[in-house]
């Protein structure tokens, strides 16, 4: 069997252009949505990232703020930046860029962010909400895995889904998100003995673990749906995921490339948040 492709940017550029539609229809009845990025410090990948996100946002018809610091901010500093957005009626998410520099206490910001505006959904009322089924914003790449299975047309309900990797950010919200939907989850992580154990009995796979090849298509079942959000380089520098594409592509039905898969999604559920963040605060106006 050769897979086939679930293609991220054929599937944010319909999405995208959703948002588009919506922001001009919000900022005709006079609500400009309007995302914060905030940057601290050189990192050279978070300085692309955040150019990606702002350009996202502005392609969309939306308001964007980039705000840029120095590695010598104090967390206090950056504190009174993020309360000074909270309470900025133009800004419906603010967005600060992880990882921060040593000396800043990441959980305290991203804590300090209202969760109203928490358009990562990474704040705890976020992940509260996501873990007791209320409404709440869902972190941006599990949400847009779920979003890739709607495309294709796999439906979680009854399948058995293994999540390899169990961060805050990825694996724990893709696990919760799955269960939601009605999918057996099994979460894998560094300690779990056999992986390929687990991983031969999933209809559906995502591997979320920052390591090549940890997915080899002796650990797939035939058939399986295939969704790789690592984010890795080759010897020679080329981007690539966790899984072997090579490989994997024969025996899984459904497999996202990297890049053009996970990648373009979690940017484009950015501004389905935001967009969604927005319209709320319309509607309470
Ligand atoms: P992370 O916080 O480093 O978590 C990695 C997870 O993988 C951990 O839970 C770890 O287990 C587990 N793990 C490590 N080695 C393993 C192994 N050999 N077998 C099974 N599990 C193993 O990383 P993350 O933030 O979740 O990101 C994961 C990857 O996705 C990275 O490559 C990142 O760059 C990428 N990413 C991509 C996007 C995108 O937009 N495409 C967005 C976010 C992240 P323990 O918990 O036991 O340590």
């Amino acid at each position: 069997m050769t897979a086939q492709l679930i293609d991220g940017n054929a599937l944010s550029k319909q999405l995208r252009a959703e948002v588009a539609t919506r922001a001009a229809a919000l900022t005709a009845r006079g609500v400009k949505p309007g995302l914060a990025v905030v940057l601290v410090g050189e990192n050279p990948a978070s300085q692309v990232y955040v150019r990606n996100k702002v350009k996202a946002c502005e392609d969309a018809g939306m308001h964007s703020v980039l705000e840029k610091y120095a590695d010598t901010m104090t967390e206090a500093e950056l504190l009174a930046r993020v309360d000074a957005l909270n309470n900025d009626p133009s800004i419906h998410g603010i967005l600060v860029q992880l990882p921060l520099p040593k000396g800043i206490d990441a959980h305290k910001v991203i804590e300090a962010i209202a969760p109203e505006k928490d358009v990562d959904g990474f704040h705890v009322a976020s992940a509260g909400a996501l873990m007791v089924g209320q409404e709440g914003f869902k972190p941006c790449t599990p949400y847009g895995c779920m979003k890739m299975l709607e495309f294709i047309g796999v439906d979680p309900k009854g399948k058995h889904a293994v999540v390899i990797g169990r961060s805050n950010i990825v694996g724990k919200p893709m696990a919760m998100l799955l269960l939601q939907a009605n999918a057996t989850v099994t979460v894998c992580h560094s300690a779990t003995p056999d992986l390929a154990h687990f991983t031969r009995q999933a209809d559906i796979v995502v591997a979320a673990v920052g390591k090549r090849n940890v997915l080899t298509a002796d650990m797939v079942k035939p058939g399986a749906v295939v969704l790789d959000v690592g984010m890795n380089r080759t010897e020679e520098g080329k981007l690539c995921g966790d899984v072997d594409f090579d490989g994997v592509k024969e025996v899984a039905s459904w497999i996202t490339p990297v890049p053009g898969g996970v990648g373009p999604m979690t940017i484009t559920m950015l501004l389905v948040n935001t967009i969604e963040s927005a319209e709320r605060a319309a509607a309470a106006r």
